[in-house]
Parts: structure tokens; sequence; C-alpha cells
């Protein structure tokens, strides 16, 4: 018995240490490197059965003065706030990562643009709603934040995640240049062709 709960303990340990190789520590989410597996699975998957597939980038908007006017604490429950309302947002088949400070992805399987603009204006709303709290010249403050998204699918956006990250990043450009607390899908330029 005392055998067998070294090695429970051994598989418990593997487990963590797996948890912790593909997890972002601020939010639970995956992380990018282990998002890079998934998308390409997810991918071959998509071409193998001619399956619709969506990604979404979403980016805080003027975050570098959140933290500017409320330190970076304050900065960081807003991301992990972020991430609490994407894992809400996700259905079982979809995948979301924390990509990089204040950016998230989102894969979703079997998912044309109506459904990524649905799931993206659901999430986007969600944070324009939430309230943070914070301090800034030594008074409690009330902090909102928004989010830009873009959105691009496959195979219309391209057809490798190279293609279809640049689409969904140009994506989130359009929105942010449109003003920002918006998303935008990506359409190719007439005579463009999906990568
Ligand atoms: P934009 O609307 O154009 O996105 O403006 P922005 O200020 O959000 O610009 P950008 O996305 O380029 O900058 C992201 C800022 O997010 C930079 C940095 O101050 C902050 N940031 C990045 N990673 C973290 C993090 O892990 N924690 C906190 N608190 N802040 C971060
Ligand atoms: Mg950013
Ligand atoms: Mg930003």
């Amino acid at each position: 018995a005392s055998h067998m709960a070294v090695s429970l303990e051994g598989a418990r340990m593997i487990k963590r240490l797996e948890e912790l190789a593909t997890t972002d520590g601020l939010t639970g989410l995956l992380n990018k490197r282990a998002m890079l597996d998934v998308a390409e699975h997810k991918i071959a998957a998509a071409k193998r059965f001619s399956r619709k597939l969506a990604v979404l980038v979403t980016d805080i908007d003027h975050f570098k003065k959140v933290n500017d006017t409320h330190g970076h604490d304050v900065g960081d429950i807003i991301i992990k706030g972020l991430g609490d309302i994407l894992r809400r947002a996700k259905r079982t088949t979809d995948s979301v990562a924390r990509f990089g400070g204040e950016e998230f992805v989102v894969i979703c399987e079997e998912t044309d643009e109506h459904g990524a603009l649905l799931l993206a204006e659901r999430i986007r709303t969600e944070l324009e709603s939430t309230t943070f709290f914070g301090t800034a010249e030594g008074a409690q403050q009330v902090i909102k934040v928004t989010c830009s998204i873009g959105v691009a699918t496959f195979p219309r956006a391209g057809t490798s995640w190279d293609a279809l990250f640049k689409a969904a990043d140009t994506a989130l450009y359009a929105s942010k240049q449109g003003g920002r607390n918006r998303t935008t899908v990506f359409a190719p330029q007439k005579g463009e062709r999906a990568a």
C-alpha cells in the first residue's frame, strides 16, 4: 500500500507539473505555448473533417493608462476578471488562452462567423458592464474597462495557424482604429486569397 501511495503521489506530481507547464499562472487559462499545440491539432482536424473553426483575439483598451493610474496589481485583477469572463463564456469545445499581457485568444470548434461574432459580443458587453475597484490619489475609485476583438474563421480567413492569427490580429487592429470597444470580423480583400 505504501508503494501505491508513493506512485500515486508521483502521478499527482507529474499531473501538477504538466498543469504548471501549460497554464497561465494569473488566470489559470492555457498559456501561449499550450495554445499553439491546441491550435495545430484543431486546424488539422478542421481540415481533415472539413469543419469550421473560429479564432478570436481580444485586447483590453488603453490598458497602459489603467496600470499608470491604479497600479500594476489592480491591472492584474482586471486581467484576471476578463479571464473569468472568457472562462464563463466558453463552451466545452472552445479553448481559451492568455496569449500575452492583456491579450487573450479563443479557438472555437464548429463555429462560423455569425457564431463567433455572437460570442465576441457577449464577451465584449460582459466586460463593458463589469465594475472593478481601485485606488488613485488615495481615494477609492470605480474602474471601467473595455476591450477590442478581432475574429477570423477557417478556411475563409486562412488555413494555417499563422494566417488565421494574422487575420484575427488585423481585424483587432481595425477594431482599435475604428474607435475601440468593438468587434471586427476579418474579411479578405477583393482578389486576396486566404493563405
Ligand atoms: P490599446 O487600446 O491600443 O490596446 O492601448 P493599451 O494601452 O492597452 O496598449 P497595449 O495593448 O499595446 O499595451 C498593453 C499594456 O498592458 C502594456 C502594459 O502596461 C500592460 N500589461 C501587459 N502585461 C501586463 C500584466 O501582466 N499585468 C498588468 N497589470 N499590465 C500588463
Ligand atoms: Mg496589448
Ligand atoms: Mg491593449
